[in-house]
């Protein structure tokens, strides 16, 4: 393993009724609230009256900025950095998916900067503090309850980036598995390939010695898929929204990547396809995953068979490594088809017009990934043959 340090410092609030536990937990980090929520699912469900309620009963002033997109503008970014520093506000609660936690973080640093948002947003300026902030999850899926991590795009240059910090890890994060019942099969669906695909860009490594952090992500991905095909077909099971949200918070929160070079490559390729065609990103992954997969094994087939014996319990007599990273590529493909994950670029009308421009943004440096660091022209192959 390479050296490592790890402290997560997000206090997690999980089970039944936990909301009311925003009495006690915001009031410990500020008292004037940036209220952060998205295009109005929480309105729908009636969550947003009940945060409404228990800001009120803590006594706490709220001022509250609603419509934070999937995946999220600098535009938003800045609105709510503007709000912050009029109304002087000292605490900022995201409630919703990825989204709008991830927003929440950006205006948290930005926040604390006095320059443009988007130098923190490009790794061009490292956050040195943050406005504190706290969740509530109602999609499971980015793990961004439980990191420091922020993607955030910039509509305008067709550009989505990522940043992370310490300073941007939620104080505390409140998971009722019974607010995620309302997600949609298909919200549904992209999460539980987004919390897949996190585990895989960290098992994927390119680092010796990991066994505990790969028989973790082994056991999360055996969890997940496990669970996935029942889940999807009986949304408001509590048992199975329990089992979704518990592996998506662990599969991102820094246990799987401790003292290895994870890679990556996969997640910058779907930011390239998101900022410009504005997709799911979890679809996007469904798509790319193995296509990336299968064109890795061509020069390094080992950790891909490793996956395919020890999580899709292929059978290895008589077979290369070659050909079991064959029949994983293809497992793992038939797995998200079974649970109706898109399959192809052509699935959201994404055609070879903006191959390069794709590629192009990608490309945040020389190489991408490590497993098999990829040029330019690779990641343009990848993005060709998922058409
Ligand atoms: P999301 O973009 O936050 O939400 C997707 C949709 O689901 C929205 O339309 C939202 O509606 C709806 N929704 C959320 N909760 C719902 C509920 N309980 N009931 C009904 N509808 C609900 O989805 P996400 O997958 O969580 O986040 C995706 C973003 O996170 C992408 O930008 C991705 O790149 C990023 N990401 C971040 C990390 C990280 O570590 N920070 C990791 C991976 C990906 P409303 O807007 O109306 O609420
Ligand atoms: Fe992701």
């Amino acid at each position: 393993m390479e050296n490592f340090r790890f402290h997560n410092p997000t206090k997690l609030i999980f089970g039944k009724g936990q909301l009311e536990a925003l009495k006690t937990e915001v009031p410990l980090y500020g008292k004037r609230v940036l209220l952060l929520y998205g295009g109005g699912s929480i309105k729908r469900s009636g969550l947003y009256d009940q945060v409404q309620t228990l800001l009120a009963e803590a006594d706490l002033f709220v001022v509250e900025l609603g419509g934070v997109e999937p995946n999220p503008r600098v535009s938003t970014v800045n609105k709510g950095i503007s709000l912050i520093k009029e109304h002087n506000l000292d605490f900022i609660l995201a409630v919703g998916g990825g989204s709008v936690i991830d927003c929440a973080k950006a205006i948290a640093a930005g926040s604390h900067y006095d320059g443009d948002v988007w130098d923190i947003v490009t790794k061009k300026v490292v956050p040195t503090s943050a406005v504190p902030i706290g969740t509530v999850l109602t999609l499971a899926a980015t793990g961004s309850e439980m990191n420091g991590g922020s993607v955030i795009t910039n509509w305008e240059q067709n550009d989505k980036r990522s940043f992370g910090s310490i300073y941007t890890y939620p104080k505390f994060s409140i998971l009722d598995p019974q607010l995620t019942f309302t997600v949609p099969r298909d919200q549904t669906i992209y999460g539980i390939v987004d919390i897949m695909s996190h585990v895989l860009e960290q098992y994927f490594h390119a680092s010796e010695n990991a066994q505990l952090q790969e028989r973790i992500g082994e056991s999360i991905l055996r969890t997940v898929m496990e669970v996935a095909p029942k889940l999807v077909n009986d949304l408001e099971n509590y048992a199975y929204r329990e089992a979704i949200m518990l592996n998506g918070t662990f599969a991102l929160n820094g246990i799987l990547s401790m003292g290895v070079k994870t890679d990556w490559a996969t997640h910058m390729m779907e930011h390239a396809v998101s900022a410009v065609y504005d997709i799911p990103h979890g679809g996007g992954l469904a798509i790319l995953f193995p296509h990336w997969m299968e064109y890795v094994a061509a020069t390094k087939p080992e950790k891909v068979a490793q996956l395919g014996v020890r999580v899709f319990d292929l059978h290895t007599e008589g077979k290369t490594e070659a050909e079991l990273a064959a029949e994983t590529v293809a497992a793992l493909r038939a797995f998200w088809t079974s649970i109706d994950a898109p399959q192809k670029l052509a699935d959201y009308n994404i055609n070879d017009e903006q191959l390069d421009l794709m590629a192009e943004r990608a490309m945040v440096a020389p190489t991408i990934g490590n497993y098999v660091p990829l040029t330019k022209e690779d990641v343009r192959e990848i993005l060709k043959r998922a058409l």
